[in-house]
This record gives C-alpha cells, sequence and structure tokens, in this order.
C-alpha cells in the first residue's frame, strides 16, 4: 500500500507572502524526490474557481460567503486533496479552513462555532500535518501589494478587518501549536526559507 501523503497549508493575509513559499516548498519537496500537489482555496476544481470568482467580486453575506467557502471545500477534498493524499501525494494548499475562521469569524464576527459545524461535517475526519502562517503587519502587507494588483472584495476591506483576521490567525496557531508554525512575514525572504526548509527537513526525512 501507498504510505500516505502529507497534506501542509499556507495561511495569511494577503500580500504575506504564501505564494512565494509556496512555490519554495514545491521545489524542496519536488528535489527530495516527493510527488507535490499546488492548489489553492477558495478554488483547486472548476466549481472551485468560479466560487472563488463569485466570492472575490459578487457582494454577499457573510453567511452566504462562509457557506460558498465549504461548498467549494467540499468539492476540493473530494476531487482533488483526498485522492492525492491516498495516493501518497504531497498536497500544499494556499488557505484552508483556518482561513474561514480566521476572514469569516475573526473579519468578518461570525461566531467560530458556525465554521466548526461546518468544518465538522465537511471533513470531520481530516486536519492538515503542518500549517505555515506568514504574519504580517497588514500596513505592510497592504504596501506590498499596491504595487501588485487591483484590490478584490477582502483587500478592499479597512485595516480594523485585518487586524481582526490576523488576530484569528494567531489565535487557531495558538489553539493547534501542534501543527501551526509562526512565520515572521516582515523578514528577509531568504531568511524564511532558510526557516521553512529547517522545518520541512524531519518531515522529508520521514
Ligand atoms: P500572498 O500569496 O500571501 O498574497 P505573495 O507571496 O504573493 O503573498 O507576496 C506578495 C508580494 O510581496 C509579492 O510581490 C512578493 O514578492 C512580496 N513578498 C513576499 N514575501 C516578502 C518578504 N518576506 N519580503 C519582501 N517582499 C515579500
Amino acid at each position: 500500500m501507498t504510505a500516505p501523503g502529507r497534506f501542509i497549508t499556507f495561511e495569511g493575509i494577503d500580500g504575506a507572502g504564501k505564494s512565494t513559499h509556496i512555490e519554495f516548498v514545491r521545489e524542496q519537496l519536488a528535489r527530495a524526490g516527493r510527488a507535490v500537489v499546488v492548489t489553492r482555496e477558495p478554488g483547486g476544481t472548476p466549481l472551485g474557481e468560479q466560487v472563488r470568482e463569485l466570492v472575490l467580486r459578487q457582494p454577499m453575506s457573510a453567511r452566504t460567503e462562509t457557506l460558498l467557502m465549504f461548498a467549494a471545500r467540499s468539492e476540493h477534498l473530494e476531487q482533488v486533496i483526498r485522492p492525492a493524499l491516498a495516493q501518497g501525494r504531497w498536497v500544499l494548499c494556499d488557505r484552508f479552513t483556518d482561513a474561514t475562521y480566521a476572514y469569516q469569524s475573526g473579519g468578518r464576527q461570525l461566531p467560530a462555532a458556525l465554521v466548526e459545524s461546518l468544518e465538522r461535517w465537511v471533513h470531520p475526519d481530516l486536519q492538515p500535518d503542518l500549517t505555515l502562517l506568514f504574519d504580517l503587519d497588514p500596513s505592510i502587507a497592504a504596501r506590498r501589494l499596491a504595487a501588485a494588483r487591483a484590490a478584490d472584495r477582502f483587500e478592499s476591506e479597512q485595516a480594523d478587518f485585518f487586524a481582526r483576521v490576523r488576530a484569528a490567525y494567531l489565535a487557531r496557531a495558538a489553539q493547534h501549536p501542534d501543527r501551526f508554525v509562526v512565520l515572521d512575514g516582515a523578514a528577509a525572504i531568504d531568511s524564511i526559507r532558510r526557516d521553512i526548509g529547517a522545518r520541512l527537513a524531519p518531515w522529508i526525512a520521514n
């Protein structure tokens, strides 16, 4: 039987460095001979990518937004994440359920218990093996993004929204210290890479 793969999630506010470092991890794993799948949420399937367009552009209530996130996630788990893990692949996912706690509960202030009940319904038996949280002051993230792209529905939110998202992410990390690694997103890219490389080494060795 194939050894099950590993599920690594990348979390943090936009501009914190998730895409930059997911690419680095992909290269490290590929070099170590691991089969890797890189995916993202919302997204990762044709349905998920359509949901992504909706939630990034279309005005909607926080409740609708949360339900859509989990609808896309359910499809993503069935179509991509679970089959890949079963085949022994390493799944690198740009955001997962911790992001729903951070954005829809922290940012949009929906009760965390609602997110928790959807989490129990959609993936009662699966959590990431490792979650890399890129922690960054929202004002630094905003400066990075201003240069890069036009703002979507989330990126257009105000500073207090991002302060709540950041705090909710850090609270998740404190609740799940076994799987979270909090990285200083303001550090130099090389230094973050070294940090990630050191954290990954034991995983790759096993
Ligand atoms: P995310 O995927 O979290 O939105 P990105 O990886 O796309 O963030 O990074 C956003 C921008 O910030 C990019 O232009 C990237 O090159 C830059 N960036 C990422 N990490 C750092 C860092 N540690 N220091 C300086 N700039 C960074």
